[in-house]
């Protein structure tokens, strides 16, 4: 069976990339970063989500032996020109404080009106061999941002993304219809078929 490494600690992203590759019908061995201690984090130097996410997939993959894919994403606003972007972990300064992002970005955008609050969280999905061949693809939920967070579910910036069709924010929907329509959700099952060629 082909051991597969998702260049990830995070528990909620495996079990939804082992779905969705268990869908696809192939033998695959889908383990997390954790069973790597020794590989260090990755220093994500790209400037698009789909360099960092072939960043970490490709430190991987030559670090184990084994191929491995990794996501990298985020929030981008239009009227900031795309940003938190990259930087939206850590946009209010500290990596990984969803709170204080959250709350930095609703006071810049205080004085916007709703036909100018349009957004979408990006997600780029990537595969890298040890041979060195790599793949990526990427998805996106569009939205647009409210003025106040709504809903305990999910994390990040879910309480203010509406989704385009939803009456309700990210954070107020169940797993399963967040799953099925966020960027994430999309390109891992963009990514699923290339795993099956490439690893099939
Ligand atoms: P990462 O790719 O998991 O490191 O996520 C980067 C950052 O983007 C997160 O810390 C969140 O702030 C934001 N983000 C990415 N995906 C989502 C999402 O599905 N909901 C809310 N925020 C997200």
């Amino acid at each position: 069976m082909t051991r597969l490494i998702l260049a990830t600690r995070n528990a909620h992203k495996l079990t939804e990339l082992r779905a969705v590759l268990s869908d696809s019908g192939l033998a695959l061995e889908l383990v997390g970063a954790d069973a790597y201690p020794e590989v260090p984090d990755v220093r994500e130097t790209g400037v698009t989500f789909a360099e960092n996410a072939l960043l970490k997939a490709r430190t991987l993959a030559n670090a184990t032996g084994h191929p491995a894919v990794a996501d990298d994403s985020g929030l981008c606003v239009d009227v900031l020109g795309g940003a938190p972007g990259i930087f939206s972990a850590r946009w209010a300064g500290r990596h990984g404080d969803d709170e204080a992002n959250l709350w930095l970005l609703l006071a810049q955008l205080s004085d916007i009106d709703a036909p100018h609050r349009t957004a979408h969280f990006a997600c780029a999905a990537a595969l890298a061999l040890p041979n060195g061949t790599e793949r990526v693809v990427e998805g996106r939920l569009r939205g647009t941002l409210r003025h106040e967070p709504a809903g305990e579910g999910g994390f990040g910036y879910d309480p203010i993304l509406q989704p385009d069709g939803e009456s309700r924010t990210c954070a107020e929907l169940s797993a399963e219809k967040k799953n099925a329509i966020s960027h994430r959700g999309q390109a891992f099952r963009a990514l699923a078929p290339v795993v099956a060629e490439l690893l099939g």
